[in-house]
């Protein structure tokens, strides 16, 4: 057999692919290759070399040319992505795929890390001196005149200067030019003094340099964890060593860049999906030369180079957005613990509800928790109080007692947020004679009524109908809309409160880039306010006159099936509820409900989220579910529902015979019906991951092999968030 180069190629298929050496140039492991693949040509990354191929000589091709002349991944990430693709059952070339930013998939030179930036000619130095130009084009010269800006600064400190760039650079005011380090170094702003809780946790995990070990920091909003981040962050860059910082949201991105900016003064790093590809690429590439120290950014972000690894922090840690729902399923936090065992250096978790699984991880002692139970100065955590629904006249789904409770605060000059995870009008179309309702025909659901743009549309598919004008089943005009959307409450409550601004805050009125931060931005912090909106108000911005929380339709969450949905309905409402009273003024937070005496809603009032999680583990650990059992769900849809029945069944059929597993299914999905497909699933579960794994390894190989895999669409979900 022939020495060869194992390769990872950028397609779902669970196999590596075999390749004689190139002619010329040394293909070392990690390094990029350009392969014949099919009829065309791919990228892909050198796995390992001088092994004995697979297939004869006569059938192996050569690799065409080497991209690289170093690897561009480490030993490390090499060694964490073959992990990564072994423990989440992907296929290993989509795992390496993952890791490289688009433009680094391409066979092309790698980007220059410099980066293209705006800065003053000549004239426009002396139309700056003469005061002359106003509005956006005088603010751009302003922002230049501290000197050169790279666009992605520009984005944050000025989001329309694009317009005025053009007319100053036409004007010949401005010009393009280079500059070797992104973001200007400015002295770094003072840092408060810690408190002493913040204090502790920075000293533990300071000890904790030079070695892994996982941190839990379990502090409520606003209790500081971001400074302790911050000041361990400046710790690290003191000894010359880079910081990977995780955040859930790109939403959440511009505020804290602004934050660390200013307090670091250095570079920051920012990466996320919204990101010009070669920003992105750009980024990527100053964290693996070590010329940049500190990186921010959303899930993907965990797979930047960290030569000089100092410190892995995830904010938020309890957040689904960590995890991928589709290609290579992987969970950022879970792949962030991995990365920093590799790394020897600490990992810090933050959140104000932490994770059943890691609260889990620290009761088994793998974690140490910190803790930051109080907030700095004088603001004080949110009194929640519950609103009994039953027997109350709703206005548009909101109790009197509510009304008047955001009445009361306006009159105050102060602002309250209402809480409605559902966008649109109302989620139900119904025809008030015959019962008819607006279905989606690919989805067999209810279609949500969008009454602005007058059209029904399926939040599962995006399919879009036009309102009806009379039923069609019965012809009748009764057409009534059933349940509360935002947009709907928005209506009903600028019709109560028609002297008070109402802001609607959901992907309807974020679309565009900015916006969410836009909107927050016209807030006046002195004036009465009404927000109304979806979970995407959760977090963000500050706003210290927001005293009041208004938690309207959790009943939901009550009553879902989904084992899963206690936690997160605990940690939506406290993570909400934490809006409220961030500064000197007091907060009061209003749950609305039909059930006030649900166990759940009792105690996590009564003795909070601690309390309240400690007693959804102990329900886990009774009946076997995550985190005290490991699941492995395999999805298979079709057009067909014999086909997926077939699939399953086979699937099943090949699974061994064991007790150390137990096996749910082939049952339908929980929408068994989405976009026109028919879906089906098999819930493989064991109390020992290491025997879920060594049973269902092997299985992942046979599945592609099944005659009937062919005729359905499936994957495999490593701990799957969402059965
Ligand atoms: P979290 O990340 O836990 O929500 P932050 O770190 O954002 O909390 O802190 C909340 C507010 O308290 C911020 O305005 C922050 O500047 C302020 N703050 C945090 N720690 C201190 C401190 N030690 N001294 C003074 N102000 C602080
Ligand atoms: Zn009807
Ligand atoms: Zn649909």
């Amino acid at each position: 057999m022939p020495s060869a180069l194992r390769i990872a190629l950028p397609v779902p298929l669970p196999t590596l692919f075999d390749y004689l050496p190139p002619v010329s140039g040394e293909a070392a492991v990690g390094s990029r290759v350009l392969v014949p693949f099919g009829r065309g040509k791919s990228v892909g990354v050198v796995v390992a070399a001088g092994v004995e191929a697979q297939v004869g000589s006569a059938r192996l091709k050569r690799v065409l040319r080497v991209l690289d002349d170093a690897p561009l991944l480490d030993a490390e990430l090499m060694q964490t992505l073959a992990w990564a693709a072994d423990y989440w059952l992907g296929a290993p070339g989509e795992a390496y795929a993952n890791a490289l930013p688009l433009l680094l998939r391409e066979d092309k030179p790698l980007p220059e890390t410099r980066e293209p930036v705006w800065q003053l000619s000549i004239a426009g130095m002396s139309a700056l001196d003469a005061g002359s130009r106003r509005g956006g084009s005088r603010a751009l010269l302003q922002a230049l005149a501290n000197g050169p800006q790279p666009a992605a600064d520009l984005d944050i400190a000025l989001p329309e200067w694009r317009a005025a760039a053009r007319r100053l650079a036409e004007a010949g005011l401005i010009e393009r030019g280079e500059q070797s380090l992104s973001p200007t170094a400015q002295p770094a702003l003072a840092a408060p003094a810690l408190h002493p809780e913040q204090a502790v946790a920075v000293q533990a995990v300071a000890a904790a340099f030079d070695r892994f070990q996982p941190f839990l920091l379990d502090g409520i909003t606003g209790s500081g964890k971001t400074e302790v981040y911050l000041a361990l962050i400046e710790q690290a860059l003191a000894q010359d060593k880079q910081s990977l910082l995780l955040v859930p949201e790109i939403g959440l991105a511009p505020q804290t860049v602004r934050r660390l900016r200013e307090r670091l003064g250095v570079p920051v790093e920012v990466l996320h999906s919204n990101l010009a590809e070669g920003e992105r690429a750009r980024a990527w590439l100053r964290m693996r030369s070590g010329e940049s120290k500190v990186v921010l950014g959303t899930r993907s972000a965990v797979f930047t180079p960290l030569p000089q690894a100092g410190l892995i922090i995830v904010d938020e840690e309890h957040d689904g957005a960590y995890k991928q729902q589709e290609g290579f399923r992987y969970h950022a936090r879970d792949l962030a613990l991995v990365r920093a065992r590799a790394l020897n250096v600490p990992v810090l978790l933050g959140s104000a509800t932490p994770s059943l699984e890691s609260l889990a991880n620290v009761e088994a002692g793998r974690y140490q928790a910190l803790h930051l139970r109080s907030r700095p100065g004088t603001a004080r955590p949110p009194q929640v109080q519950i609103i009994d629904m039953r027997a109350q006249r709703l206005e548009h789904g909101l109790s009197p007692a509510l009304l008047h409770a955001i009445g009361d605060t306006v009159a105050r000059g102060e602002q309250a947020l209402v809480f409605r995870n559902r966008r649109g009008y109302a989620p139900v179309l119904l025809c008030h004679s015959c019962g008819w309702h607006a279905e989606c025909p690919r989805c067999e659901h209810p279609m949500t009524l969008h009454a602005a743009w007058r059209r029904l549309i399926c939040h599962h598919c995006d399919h879009q109908a036009a309102v009806p004008a009379a039923c069609p089943a019965c012809g009748s005009n009764e057409l009534k809309p059933q349940g509360q959307g935002t947009e709907r409450l928005e209506e009903a409550l600028t019709a109560q409160f028609p002297q008070t601004p109402v802001l609607r805050i959901d992907r309807e009125t974020t679309r565009r880039r900015d916006a969410f931060e836009q909107l927050l931005a016209n807030l006046h912090e002195d004036a009465p306010a009404i927000l109304v909106g979806t979970q995407m108000l959760a977090k963000g911005h500050d706003l210290p006159n927001l005293t009041l929380v208004a938690i309207v339709g959790v009943d939901e969450g009550l009553l879902s099936v989904d084992f899963r949905a206690s936690e997160r309905l605990a940690q939506l409402v406290v993570q909400v509820a934490g809006r409220a009273g961030r500064a000197r003024k007091p907060g009061r937070v209003l749950l609305q409900t039909h059930h006030p005496d649900h166990p759940l809603l009792r105690s996590l009032l009564a003795q909070g989220y601690a309390v309240a999680a400690k007693e959804l583990l102990v329900e886990r650990r009774q009946t076997g579910l995550p985190p005290h059992g490991h699941q492995v769900l395999l999805r298979a849809e079709a057009h067909q529902r014999m086909a997926v029945d077939a699939f399953l069944g086979e699937a099943r059929a090949a699974l061994p015979d064991t007790d150390a597993l137990q096996i749910a299914g082939p049952m339908p999905a929980p929408m068994p019906v989405r976009a026109g497909r028919q879906r089906g699933q098999l819930l493989v579960e064991s109390p020992s991951r290491r025997d879920l794994h060594m049973a269902v390894r092997p299985w992942s190989l046979q599945l592609a092999q099944l005659p009937s895999a062919r005729k359905v669409r499936w994957s495999l979900d490593v701990d799957p968030v969402d059965l």
